[in-house]
């Protein structure tokens, strides 16, 4: 046989649907900012010396990791930089976990790719159940903390149900790894109302946090992901990735990355903007009987009672909208639907009125 037992066994990660079309669909099921990236990144775009596109990039992305650094007010050596989170994900995975220490611990709903990675390098895992109220249930993994395990990983806030933990609660958990187990708070979502957990890395030096600029830096099309931790976890990523390709972030990422890191301004108003949009939709849609999770993210998970989520999501998309919904056991009546900007979410929001509660009628928004 040709293909390697090891590749024959994968389950890879399913994305949300990229329909070749655009315009086709609203699309609200990735979480892609609605927004542009900031206008300094198309200023510079214009101007750009293609020629040194026949130059190899910086392999460590220094001049990107000193301005990641200065922005958070950390050291060059407390950032690593990688080709979208997902890849430095990858390679916390492979720098800091080993079966034998027993499962990696994440919550039961989260982001789909943490089972991948574990499959892929063979880590095994224990989903730890969340709290009634759809929240991370901080009890429930301190305990599991007590037997033998890998390591520690979440979302905050969660994905996909947008609900955020505070500090205090994410120092308990680094309090119960009593510096022995890494933890990694994967901080997707952090800049759309939630507290970071990057002052805390000077205190746990098994915290790793790990950002991108693929939602709130409007950037998903660059890949860009970075980690923030103490220096000697930094160097065993950046061990791991020269032994798997020196060059991940091209000269063009870099560039463009470090040029939107430094647009606090432009970037604070399309945070605010989202952070209201999306108080003001899950407010409303409240009020004609769905149940939202209080989210702190660029998303909601909202279900209706009495309405399967498999026939929500077809009935939008019929009408154009593209959200995303899971099949899984206790969140499959969920939908989770990507803020756009302000007048996809009118549209939605009447297009909801008129699908489910048909005695009330919009009208024009
Ligand atoms: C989107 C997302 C990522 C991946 O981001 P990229 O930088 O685009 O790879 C990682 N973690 C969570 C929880 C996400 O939602």
């Amino acid at each position: 046989m040709i293909v390697s037992r090891k590749a024959a066994k994968l389950s890879p990660y399913v994305p949300g649907e990229q329909p070749g079309q655009p315009g086709l669909y609203i699309k609200l099921n990735t979480n892609e900012s609605p927004f542009p990236p900031s206008p300094a990144v198309e200023d510079a775009l214009k101007t750009y010396r293609w020629d040194e596109l026949r130059l190899y990039p910086d392999p460590s992305s220094r001049s990107l990791r000193r301005c990641i650094a200065h922005h958070y007010n950390l050291k060059e050596e407390q950032v690593f930089a990688g080709n979208g989170s997902d890849e430095v994900l990858s390679f916390a995975w492979y720098a800091f976990f080993d079966p034998e220490n027993g499962p990696l611990l994440f919550p039961q709903h989260t982001y789909s790719f943490y089972p991948v990675y574990s499959d892929f390098y063979q880590q095994p895992y224990r989903r730890i159940p969340l709290a009634e109220d759809f929240g991370i249930d901080i009890g429930a993994f301190i305990e599991a903390m007590s037997a033998p395990y890998a390591g520690v990983i979440f979302p905050n806030p969660n994905a996909p149900t947008g609900m955020a933990l505070s500090l205090e609660e994410i120092e308990r958990i680094l309090e119960a790894s009593r510096g022995k187990k890494l933890v990694i708070v994967d901080e997707a979502y952090v800049d759309f109302g939630c507290d970071s957990a990057i002052p805390l890395i000077d205190r746990y030096s098994n915290l790793l946090v790990v950002h991108t600029c693929s939602k709130s830096r409007s950037l998903a099309g660059l890949r860009v992901g970075y980690a923030l931790g103490a220096q000697e976890l930094i160097e065993t990523l950046t061990a791991v990735k020269d032994s798997f390709n020196s060059y991940p972030l091209d000269r063009l990422s870099q560039k463009i990355a470090e040029i939107a890191i430094q647009d606090e301004a432009y970037y604070a108003r399309v945070r605010k903007n989202t952070i209201e949009i999306r108080d003001w939709f899950s407010a409303s849609i409240s009020r004609d009987g769905w149940q939202v999770l209080p989210s702190k993210a660029n998303f909601i998970f909202a279900r209706r009672p009495g309405i399967a989520g498999a026939d929500i999501y077809g009935d939008l998309k019929d009408k154009g909208f593209l959200v995303r919904h899971f099949s899984i056991p206790g969140i499959e009546d969920f939908i989770r639907i990507t803020i756009g900007t302000d007048k996809d979410m009118e549209k939605l929001y009447c297009l909801l009125k008129e699908l489910y509660h048909s005695e009330k009628d919009c009208g024009e928004a």
